[in-house]
């Protein structure tokens, strides 16, 4: 397919309203896309690579505007394009506008033979680029990009550069993908959920619907080296939790990083709640599954810092493991980790998915070093490594667990249903969390300003966003509770998403999400939300979560309420 023909079809999304015409329109590019199927789908997501897979371009907003800004030639400057970006509000609509293409003579790259870029062209350049590391390799990237745009028309340009920088703002999300998937190729919308649960791959599944049909679907399994979305949490009470349940499933929350274990019985992996590959960071838990851990499993649980007493440590503290790429020796003697694992999602060559958590508990338990079938109903039995899973009809029992898990220096607890399945991507009310202390927040960091005096080449008093379907809306600034270090860490951190500056203030593209106390919510019309956290203090970065996983206003909105 001609990424012509792709980028004219997106204009025609782009420009539909009701989610039906979005359907029908994405689901028509589907049936006319032919072996670069996947590639459309990955397209219409933003994405070059699938979900599951952690490669990324690598590309900040800055090295776009460089490639853009050569291939508009010598008249255009970066910061032109910065100038033009900041009326515009969309990269794509800038590109557009420019008059890209005749820089021929000066390509390094883009002097092909061919003409008309197609959409597969555009992906293994794409990849191409990905794979460009070490010394040089931002000025390779931005020569490859170059030759990209120096042969896109002006609707190309609006959809590449979209692509390059992950956000294609066409109203397509991974519902809209799933259910246009399920009419082009005439499967049950239900098929193509479990397939994508399970494999997390949307051009897979999409390209299996087309050629195998639901039997095709149901084949696709769970697979060991492949991540799947973890399940997620609401916030709930006991009451809530008897109410619903009668007995409830009680285990410690622990206050660390979500990671899933998939080992094949020897070699083990681990992701993250993001699903990158987190395995050279943690060299500890790699040993303990390999030594306890004999058979293929997908494996769920949290990796808590602790101290040299064993006293756990906030979640931070891992998080800087996570981050850290290199010297993970060094760090490994400063911050010490341990895996406490809650689920089993597969084992023995078997999906547990549909298992009920009281019996994927007790497999967890088998799976993990001992024969103890029985370990749900006797906790006392859980093997090391392995969280205790408590059944309970009792609120002050479950209060009284509560205690034990906050004097043990964990956060406080998770209530689940005992009968659940384990459903992937899923923020359902099967589990819920109970937080003892205040609520916190996570938002995502759209703006801050450049200090002064001492801290002038610090960003400091950052503005936060709750997310509100596809857009982000701010709702109140943070400069309490950061270290003079921590503000040069989160400078690194966010001035790659810089997208624009107006004498101190910066604008800065979603991608850092921060946690954050407060006191209480306000109604003000001084932030986009329509309220203001009082008191708001800086708590950590959360680099477990991306900006989709951020706090939502309408979560905002229950909050207020339950405060009334
Ligand atoms: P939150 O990050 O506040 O949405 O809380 C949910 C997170 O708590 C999960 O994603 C896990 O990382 C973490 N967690 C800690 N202990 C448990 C547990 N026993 N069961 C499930 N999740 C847990």
């Amino acid at each position: 397919m001609e990424f012509a023909a792709f980028a004219a079809r997106c204009e025609e999304i782009e420009a539909a309203s009701a989610d039906t015409e979005i359907t029908s329109l994405v689901a028509d590019l589907l049936g006319a896309a032919k072996e670069e199927l996947q590639t459309v789908v990955r397209f219409l997501l933003g994405r070059v690579y699938p979900a599951y897979d952690s490669t990324t371009l690598d590309i900040g907003p800055k090295l776009c505007y460089n490639a853009l800004a050569r291939a508009a030639g010598q008249n255009v400057s970066v910061e032109d394009i910065e100038a033009h970006l900041a009326e515009e509000g969309d990269i794509g609509t800038v590109a557009e506008q420019l008059d890209l293409g005749g820089q021929q003579g000066l390509a390094a790259f883009g002097s092909g033979t061919e003409t008309e870029l197609t959409v597969t062209h555009i992906e293994t350049t794409l990849q191409d680029l990905a794979e460009t590391t070490g010394d040089g390799s931002q000025e390779t990237k931005v020569d490859i990009l170059f030759g990209l745009f120096n042969r896109a028309s002006d609707r190309e340009a609006r959809y590449l550069s979209r692509l390059v920088l992950s956000e294609m703002r066409i109203g397509v999300g991974e519902g809209a993908i799933r259910d246009a998937t399920a009419r082009a190729f005439d499967v049950p919308v239900d098929a193509v959920e479990r397939a994508l649960q399970v494999s997390n791959d949307y051009g897979l599944v999409a390209e299996t619907a087309r050629t195998d049909g639901v039997s095709g679907l149901e084949d696709i399994q769970l697979e060991v080296g492949r991540p799947v979305q973890a399940m997620l949490a609401q916030t709930g009470t006991v009451t809530d939790a008897l109410d619903s349940w009668g007995t409830v499933g009680v285990e410690w929350k622990y206050d660390g990083a979500r990671v899933q274990v998939h080992t094949d019985g020897t070699g083990v992996s681990l992701y993250s709640r993001n699903m990158e590959d987190v395995t050279d960071a943690l060299p500890e838990v790699v040993e303990f599954v390999s030594n306890r851990v004999n058979e293929p499993a997908i494996i769920d649980g949290e990796v808590v810092a602790i101290d040299a007493d064993g006293t756990p440590r906030p979640f931070q503290a891992v998080l800087r493991r996570f981050r850290r790429k290199h010297d993970i020796e060094m760090v490994r003697e400063n911050v010490e980790v341990q895996l406490h694992a809650f689920d089993c999602l597969y084992a023995a060559g078997e999906s547990l998915l549909d298992v009920p958590l009281r019996d994927r508990h007790a497999r967890l338990a088998t799976v993990v070093g001992r024969d103890t079938p029985s370990a749900a109903e006797n906790p006392a039995e859980t093997p090391e490594g392995v969280s205790r899973l408590w059944l309970s009809a009792d609120a002050k029992e479950i209060e009284q667990l509560e205690q034990e898990a906050v004097s043990a220096g964990h956060e406080g607890l998770m209530l689940k249903d005992p009968e659940s399945a384990y459903t992937p991507g899923n923020r359902g009310q099967r589990w819920l969390k109970r937080k003892p202390d205040v609520e916190t927040l996570d938002c995502v960091v759209t703006g801050a300003e450049w200090g002064e005096g001492r801290r002038a080449n610090v960003l400091g008093t950052f503005e936060l966003s709750v997310r509100d379907g596809e857009n982000y809306c701010s709702i109140g600034k943070v400069a309490t509770g950061i270290t003079d270090e921590e503000l040069a860490e989160l400078s690194d951190l966010l001035e790659p998403h810089i997208q624009q500056e107006s004498g101190t203030a910066v604008d800065i593209a979603p991608a850092v999400v921060f946690e954050v106390g407060y006191e209480e919510i306000q109604e003000s019309p001084t932030y986009g939300s329509g309220y203001a956290l009082r008191f708001p203090r800086f708590l950590g970065v959360r680099s477990d979560k991306s900006p989709a996983d951020a706090d939502t206003r309408a979560r905002v909105e229950s909050l207020v309420s339950d405060e009334h």
